[in-house]
């Protein structure tokens, strides 16, 4: 680590954290530090974040098996309350609700849903009826079931006004490990002194000095923007492992494809044909792509987040590992991170990073 020697002290900025990533687990994180009145400041590259493309789709249950997700009614809970809390502070929409219309595959797949939806938890989102009215422009064989109090966090918009409101705790840049002093009391990064800092890089943490042997796997999603005129969707369609979604202006978000071998942030011909070809078997009116794109999900081996602090240096710390899921879980968990770094409330084991010593 380099001395500290060459920093003009006079011009150094103080606070309580820095946190690297301006994903949706740095902004949770920012704003629950600055709720309970701690001061930060943000070093985010802007590169590649998996936040600002993703559907933002919040929904606690996972529609394959028909099961509630991990802790799913609680984080459903809590991060509808948070971000509408942000909503009211900020003066700006970022919650969108939509139910979901989770199309059925065949006879069976009703049947489960009707056993699953009476099922406690569930029973709260999911609804029992079979619906089979047809919806124009939508292929729909054995009709499809209803999941409630679902819907999408515009997590571009929460980003942009975070940015907006906090442009002086904000740097773009890249976040350069060979500038940052650790001591037991203090982090020093170019002219920030800080007593923690928070590392919320998303799958980039694979790059990360501190935290790069954790069993971090990443699984690249990519999806498509369409433009569908005349449909006039606005609920959610789940269908043949893909989610259609609408947006501003007769456009739809289209996806995504799973991949955890492919470690290339650009998207593919190849997935582009899969999207197409499942996008084609559930719409039948004409549509014009906008865009194709693609990004990596922050997944880990055991499918469970990781947040903690550093074995050796106890001032540095981890929010990752929100895999699919980061809308739902990153309200919690930057609490739970909060309190662990602030009260010294021990994290849940099945998310510490003590799990892996
Ligand atoms: C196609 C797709 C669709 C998805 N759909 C959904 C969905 O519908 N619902 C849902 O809940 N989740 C969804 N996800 C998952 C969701 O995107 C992630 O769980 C979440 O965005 C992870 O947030 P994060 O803040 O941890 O990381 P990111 O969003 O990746 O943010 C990391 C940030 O850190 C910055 N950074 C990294 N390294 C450095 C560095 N060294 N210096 C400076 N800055 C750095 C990056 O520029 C980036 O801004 C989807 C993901 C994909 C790929």
């Amino acid at each position: 680590m380099p001395l500290i020697s060459g920093i003009f002290f006079s011009q150094m900025k103080k606070v309580d954290a820095i946190i690297v990533g301006m994903g949706i687990a740095g902004v949770c994180l920012a704003e629950t530090l600055h709720q309970n009145k701690k001061s930060f400041y943000i070093i985010d590259s802007n590169k590649n974040g998996s936040s600002k493309i993703a559907a933002g789709i919040y929904n606690p249950t996972f529609l394959k098996r028909y099961n509630m997700t991990w802790n799913g009614k609680k984080f459903h809970k809590n991060a509808l309350k948070f971000f509408r809390k942000i909503e009211e502070k900020y003066q700006k929409k970022i919650i969108f609700e939509y139910d979901i219309l989770k199309f059925f595959s065949s006879f069976l797949d009703q049947n489960n849903w009707i056993d699953a939806s009476k099922k406690p938890l569930l029973n709260k989102f999911l609804d029992s009826e079979i619906q089979t009215k047809k919806i124009k422009g939508v292929v729909s064989k054995f009709g499809y079931g209803l999941v409630k109090e679902c819907g999408r966090i515009s997590t571009l918009i929460l980003i942009e006004e975070f940015k907006n409101n906090f442009k002086d705790s904000y740097r773009n840049q890249v976040f350069d490990f060979k500038k940052i002093v650790v001591d037991k009391k203090k982090i020093i990064y170019n002219n920030i002194t800080a007593n923690n800092i928070v590392f919320c890089e998303g799958y980039n943490v694979v790059n990360n000095p501190f935290f790069k042997n954790l069993p971090f796997r990443g699984s690249k999603g990519e999806f498509l923007i369409v433009k569908i005129p005349n449909l006039n969707l606005n609920k959610i369609i789940k269908r043949s492992s893909i989610f259609i979604m609408p947006m501003e202006n007769e456009n739809y978000w289209v996806g995504a494809t799973y991949d955890n071998l492919d470690k290339k942030r650009s998207p593919t011909q190849h997935k582009k044909n899969w999207l197409v070809e499942k996008l084609d078997s559930i719409i039948t009116k004409p549509y014009k792509i906008i865009e194709h794109n693609a990004s990596i999900r922050p997944t880990t081996e055991d499918r469970r987040p990781i947040i903690g602090s550093h074995p050796k240096y106890k001032n540095i710390f981890l929010l990752n590992g929100f895999g699919s899921r980061g809308v739902l879980l990153a309200p919690t968990l930057s609490r739970w991170l909060y309190n662990y770094i602030y009260k010294r409330i021990p994290i849940p084991k099945e998310a510490g990073v003590e799990r892996f010593k």
